[in-house]
């Protein structure tokens, strides 16, 4: 066993490997699963390939590998728990691959794992287990044929070969659809590792759940589709999906007893045992914070890396929990200053090699931790503050668990996660209500409009639809591949429905009046995707007498598309041969907002500089927005040029060239890609300039043929979307056209009134708000006279308690400098005095200032303590000195009810 060989170089070697063995290599997807509303990260190596095992995408290969990017932090797969507290479990973990669709089977799969650890990489084979699949339940046949390949290898132990049931070694990928048996293969790390000892009747061995013997590599063959909880088929074609934990078989290979310690993790530990100043038996005495924060700061560089930032929900969510959750674990270890960055720096040293996408983003990748981190210091204090305060009451009350609207209370006003809240009551052997935290948080996402961006994730009628496609199928009324799609044809386009479907059931006939789906045999709508929305329109018989309104169309599952909508006249049958046509007003009008969003992202970059990256669109048809990385706020001059320029393009009339290309010929041209995109290996790509395109990017959207169908462009807005992302939004053609008119009726409008021209609108309305300032110097002038006046007045007939002079005074409109100066007259006028001076200074704003003379601050009344209890009354803040205080509200009617007196009697 070779100690020296690097983590860089055991992940290339894994692939030079297959690579030998005829595989392709097929770079690691994004961690936002392309394409997949059912999950929220890519949590296996698998993922980018479903749609392939599903039969209804096919690759030019039939084997492959990779190292595949994963996240498992949520849903099914959620190992947060033990991520800091083992040494084998991460939140962000690499999967190695090696793949057959189709091609090799579980002979060859067993043969290449057992070649690959034992002669390539020279692993002891006493120490290699191998596990096969044997049907606890007597109904799914055992894997004997790879116990066979098992007990053939050369050195494999026969009593190292174990059968373990459904839970571990059986695959599904869901309820229904391909799964199969797998074989696990675990390494004895030797007695000294195990963690259970002390633990009475715990046995040492494969499954045993210590961690002396480790899961490194799992091979799956899928051989059957499941069609109901009790039936499976086998399928025509077999397939081989394999995941070995990456930083696992680099532990073992470098020999040390933690993944954490290996090339890939220490480095970052140690950067942090450099910044808090520890050494490395303390380092070892305090192993769950260093291993937090390494896990935790590597995952958020790749979640940013992937255009996740940290933020409110879904994705976002889980960015921001991890980094503070890492900058939680830092305080404990005394770094109470931003320090991510630093991690984060060597993560993107460790790993920049194989992921490019680290150190093209390293800027946005520190930037936004050290803001995070900024952010969540200015809140944590106050949250823990008050999560102490509910654990106290929990205490006295003898309850162990913390309510969920308490929790999600303490993340959305004080920014503390609920997975640091469940670690901070863990520590007190605590617990925190999740479900009520989720109800809590969903309610919350409702009422602030956040929409179903992350909100539909679950995909529950995928298994509905699938059922349906695969009967559909069978019977030829669908393609093998589904419903075939094309949205960059004609308009109206000739097909069959084959489905209808009502309140979620098939049903043959759909009546006037009546909502349903329809599924086609082909369709030409285009289906939300990167940004662009859906089309609406219609399906109508041959000669339009049955007329269906599409309001909505959807891909619940993979192959399946549903029209959604209402039959407005008429009647349709399954079956009935059908026209199918968008609205093609409206898809022009999207159209010329997607080509704009391509102008719009060139010029932001020509302007603002490289580090421009899109991190989410919307093409609609009155409008667009696009979100980009960039860490302030645009400049007025900067959002004129970019308009300009933008409408420079449209008037030069670039044309738009759309063609089809290998994914590898695109990005080499230097095309740009888009995170969370899943690209094929043939890509579409939209170039717009002629000869050398200036715009060149991989999109599956509709464009215009020449940039001057835009018309022109107007940006309506610039704005914060999030931590160091921007939002601008612009309208185009017939929008900004009506846009214009409606300033040009509004100017029009005022010059009216103004009785000028338009032309000298400007100078008027200047001339207009000069007078209006000179008049309000003059109003304010008159006041202050008037002000001083009423107390001139007022003081005569003030209230004396115990001999002291109470003088409540309010007016409107009087500025706040004006009260303290009666309050210094007041002061100079009455050896015992208290004065309240309040005024109404604009609409729900109110100001006074209370103030006490010396002798009377002498026999304990306090001005600032006054104006505290008053501003409280009338729903504001303030305080100051004994003598003079200065304090806010907005209840100007409580504010006159205010009672001296009763502030001069409590002395007594
Ligand atoms: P375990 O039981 O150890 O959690 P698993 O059964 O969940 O593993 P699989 O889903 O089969 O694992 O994933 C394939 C491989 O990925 C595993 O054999 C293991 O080596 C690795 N792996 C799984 N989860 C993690 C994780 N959270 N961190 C690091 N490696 C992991
Ligand atoms: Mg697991």
């Amino acid at each position: 066993m070779t100690q020296s060989i690097s983590g860089n170089k055991i992940r290339s070697d894994f692939i030079s490997f297959f690579e030998e063995k005829s595989h392709t290599f097929v770079p690691s997807s994004s961690l936002v699963p392309g394409g997949d509303q059912t999950l929220l990260f890519t949590n296996a190596g698998m993922v980018q390939f479903k749609d392939v095992f599903l039969g209804t995408d096919r690759r030019p290969y039939s084997r492959a590998t990779n190292s595949q990017k994963c996240m498992r932090v949520s849903g099914k797969h959620n190992d947060l728990d033990d991520v800091g507290r083992d040494n084998t479990h991460h939140t962000f973990f690499e999967m190695l691959g090696n793949w057959s669709f189709g091609d090799y089977y579980k002979k060859e799969a067993i043969a290449w794992a057992w070649e690959l650890l034992t002669e390539v990489w020279g692993i002891d084979k006493n120490q290699l287990w191998a596990t096969c699949f044997k049907d606890e339940k007597g109904e799914i046949p055992a894997d004997e044929e790879a116990f066979e390949s098992w007990k053939s290898q050369p050195g494999m132990r026969t009593d190292h070969i174990l059968f373990f049931g459904r839970k571990d070694n059986f695959w599904e990928m869901a309820d229904t659809g391909p799964c199969g048996p797998c074989s696990e293969i675990h390494i004895d790390r030797g007695e000294e590792f195990c963690d259970k000892k002390n633990i009475e009747g715990h046995v040492c061995q494969v499954n045993g759940d210590c961690a002396r013997f480790l899961e490194l590599w799992n091979l799956v063959f899928i051989q059957y589709n499941r069609t109901s909880p009790k039936d499976l088929s086998p399928l025509p074609a077999t397939h081989v999906d394999t995941g070995m934990g990456f930083e696992r078989i680099v532990s073992v290979l470098q020999d040390v007893d933690s993944n954490y310690k290996t090339d890939l993790l220490l480095p970052l530990m140690d950067v942090v045992m450099m910044l808090c100043g520890q050494n490395e038996e303390e380092r070892e005495n305090n192993l769950t914070p260093y291993r937090v924060i390494a896990d935790h700061c590597r995952a958020a560089s790749f979640l940013i890396a992937d255009g996740v930032v940290p933020g409110n929900i879904g994705r976002n969510y889980i960015c921001r929990m991890i980094i503070r959750r890492a900058s939680r674990f830092g305080a404990k270890l005394g770094l109470d200053d931003p320090f991510l960055a630093k991690v984060a720096e060597s993560v993107i040293d460790i790993y920049g090699d194989a992921y490019p996408e680290l150190v093209k983003n390293a800027k946005t990748i520190t930037d936004s931790l050290t803001r995070e981190e900024k952010k969540f210091h200015s809140t944590v204090e106050g949250g823990l503050a008050i999560l102490e305060s509910y654990i106290e009451n929990l205490k006295a009350s003898g309850n162990t668990q913390l309510n969920g609207e308490k929790a999600f209370d303490l993340y959305a006003t004080h920014g503390l996660p609920l997975e640091i809240t469940k670690d901070v009551l863990r520590e007190r052997s605590l617990l925190v209500d999740q479900e009520g935290f989720f109800e809590a948080m969903e309610a919350h996402r409702v009422n602030s409009g956040a929409g179903k961006e992350f909100g539909e994730l679950g995909g529950e009628d995928a298994e509905f639809y699938a059922n349906i496609a695969a009967g559909l199928i069978e019977h030829g009324d669908l393609f093998p591949e589904g419903v075939i799609q094309d949205p960059y044809g004609a308009n109206e386009v000739e097909t069959e429905i084959v489905s209808i479907i009502k309140d979620k059931q098939e049903v043959k006939i759909l009546k006037e009046g009546e909502s349903g789906e329809f599924i086609l045999k082909e369709t030409n709508f285009y289906i939300e995707s990167g940004g662009q929305v859906s089309d609406v329109g219609q399906v109508s018989s041959k000669n339009y007498e049955n007329l269906f309104l599409i309001s909505d169309i959807r891909k619940p599952s993979s192959g399946v598309v549903v029209h959604v909508g209402e039959v407005e006249q008429g009647e349709f049958h399954t079956g009935s041969k059908v026209k199918i046509s968008f609205d093609s007003d409206r898809r022009q009008d999207i159209r010329r907002n997607h080509t704009a969003t391509h102008l719009l992202q060139y010029q932001l970059r020509e302007v603002l500089g490289d580090h421009v990256r899109q991190a989410g669109s919307l093409v609609a048809p009155d409008r667009l927005r696009f979100d980009f990385t960039h860490p302030e706020a645009m400049t007025r001059e900067q959002i004129k040029m970019i308009e300009d320029r933008v409408n420079e393009k449209i008037l030069e009339n670039s044309p738009v060239s759309i063609s089809q290309k290998k994914l590898d010929e695109a990005l080499a041209e230097g095309a740009t890609a888009l995170f969370g995109e899943k690209y094929g290996e043939d890509v579409r790509t939209i170039s717009i300039g002629a000869g050398n395109p200036y715009s060149y990017e991989l999109c599956g959207g509709t464009h215009v043929s020449e940039t001057g169908e835009i018309g022109v462009f107007l940006i309506t807005s610039e704005s914060s979307a999030a931590a160091g992302i921007r939002r601008i939004e612009a309208v185009t053609g017939r929008k900004a056209y009506s846009l214009i008119k409606k300033r040009f009726n509004t100017i029009d409008a005022i010059s009216d009134l103004l009785e000028t021209s338009a032309n000298s609108v400007e100078e008027i309305v200047k001339n207009i708000l000069h007078q209006k300032t000179i008049l309000e110097d003059e109003l304010r002038s008159l006041r202050e006279k008037e002000a001083i006046a009423r107390y001139q007045t007022e003081k005569q007939n003030a209230e004396v308690v115990d001999d002291i002079v109470l003088l409540p005074l309010f007016f409107e409109g009087i500025p706040i400098s004006i009260l303290r100066q009666l309050a210094d007259i007041f002061r100079n006028d009455f050896e015992k005095g208290l004065a309240i001076f309040g005024s109404l200074v604009e609409e729900g704003k109110v100001q006074f200032v209370v103030t006490a003379s010396d002798s009377v601050v002498k026999m304990g009344v306090h001005a600032g303590e006054i104006a505290k209890a008053i501003a409280k009354e009338i729903g504001g803040s303030g305080g100051g000195r004994p003598n003079l205080a200065q304090a806010g509200g907005n209840d100007y009617d409580k504010l006159l009810k205010v009672k001296l007196s009763e502030y001069v009697k409590k002395l007594g």
